[in-house]
């Protein structure tokens, strides 16, 4: 079996990491007897550095001709890099909106997990903290408010702005059906956030998503008000299994549900599209603080790519086997900086990556 896999390295340690995530790749390859076909693409500051623009169509094209997408990170110091003194539209971020925007991703999937090994660094009380949580929230991408028809006028000589909030049964169908799919693979509860005491968008969403669940009898569909969700997520974040929610809302709640773990480097993502097609990438940025230095936590990249490989390939099998080695390491007391505390074993990126090798 073969898949074509484009590598976005990108900038700061985003080669470094997509080097481990991908060392990973070809161990699993030849382990499990699977090929994966490797293209690179040029983005962010590095396409800038060689073709003047953060992102070709080359390279847009090279993407949509990939089954998937795996990608490090992009950008450089936003105060001291050359690259900031471009125009807005010619930076290395407008290389990555361009990018979701060709390839229609809808669906931002953004797990938050928090291992028993590191509850010290979770924010949250210690009672809460020893549960664990491990959650998954699915924000719909390229809808909502932050779409919608925007202006700031004059209106009977006062200054008024309005950002307008709309959603369509089409577009909130989509990405309910992603959520019930996703849950499928986990633990099969479903909470869709949304402000239906308020909002005629929430009312449908509510709407839309239920009659969605009646294709999923399997799984376990509630409602809650976005309000409550920001609480309970600090309250009780391990009743959580697959939050869903509209653009704005999962924005908001998914850098909480990130925050309560303490540790970006371990967080992996995916933007998926109607088809099988993923982008799949670290929530971290390009850290250019720790940029070139062989320190940066590759977990979360090397996570990316097992996401990638569950939701774009269906090789459930080969995922597990990379998420179970990350936790063995975990467990060993193996951490790269970010994560390291007093006792355990500190190494650097591309140990990292060897010693997740050494579990599969
Ligand atoms: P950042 O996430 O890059 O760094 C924040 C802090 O977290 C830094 O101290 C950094 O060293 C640390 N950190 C991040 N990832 C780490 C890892 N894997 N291992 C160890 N430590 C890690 O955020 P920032 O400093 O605000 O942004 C830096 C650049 O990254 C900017 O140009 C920004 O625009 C860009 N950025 C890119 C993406 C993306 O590519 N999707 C996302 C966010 C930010």
């Amino acid at each position: 079996m073969g898949y074509k896999i484009g590598l976005i390295r990108g900038d700061g340690i985003g080669p470094e990491i997509v080097n481990e995530a991908k060392k990973v790749l070809d161990h699993v390859a030849s382990k499990y007897d699977i090929q994966f076909d490797y293209t690179d693409i040029l983005m962010g500051g590095c396409s800038i550095d060689v073709c003047g623009e953060p992102l070709t169509d080359e390279a847009i094209e090279s993407a949509k001709n990939s089954d998937a997408v795996l990608m490090g990170s992009i950008g450089g110091n936003t105060t001291t890099s050359p690259w900031y003194k471009l125009p807005p539209d010619k930076r290395p971020e407008a290389g990555l909106l361009k990018l979701r925007k060709s390839l229609g991703l809808f669906a931002n999937l953004r797990p938050s997990k928090l291992y028993s090994e590191l509850s010290g660094a979770c924010p949250l009380r210690s009672s809460i903290a020893e549960q664990g949580f491990d959650m998954l929230i699915m924000r719909e991408l390229t809808g909502g408010l932050y779409f919608g028809e925007r202006y700031t006028r004059d209106i009977n000589g006062v200054k008024t702005a309005v950002d307008t909030l709309s959603y369509n049964e089409d577009e909130i169908r989509r990405i309910a059906v992603k959520a019930f799919e996703v849950a499928i693979k986990r633990r099969k509860k479903v909470t869709s956030v949304d402000k239906a005491n308020v909002l005629d968008s929430s009312r449908l969403w509510r709407s839309v998503t239920e009659d969605v669940a009646a294709a999923y009898p399997d799984v376990e569909l509630t409602h809650m008000l976005v309000d409550n969700a920001a609480m309970q997520l600090v309250k009780d974040p391990g009743q959580f299994d697959v939050i869903l929610t509209e653009n704005m809302f999962g924005d908001i709640l998914s850098d909480e549900a990130a925050e309560i773990t303490g540790s970006i480097g371990m967080l992996p993502s995916a933007s998926l599209n109607e088809t099988r097609f993923g982008l799949y990438e670290p929530s971290g940025g390009s850290a250019p603080d720790i940029a070139g230095k062989n320190i940066a936590n590759p977990i979360a990249t090397i996570l990316s790519a097992s996401m990638m490989l569950r939701y774009s390939f269906d090789l459930n099998r080969e995922a597990d086997a990379i998420d179970n080695a990350v936790q063995a390491v975990l467990s060993k007391g193996i951490r790269t900086g970010d994560i390291w505390s007093e006792g355990c074993t500190k190494v650097s990126t591309s140990e990292m990556g060897d010693a997740v090798c050494a579990e599969i």
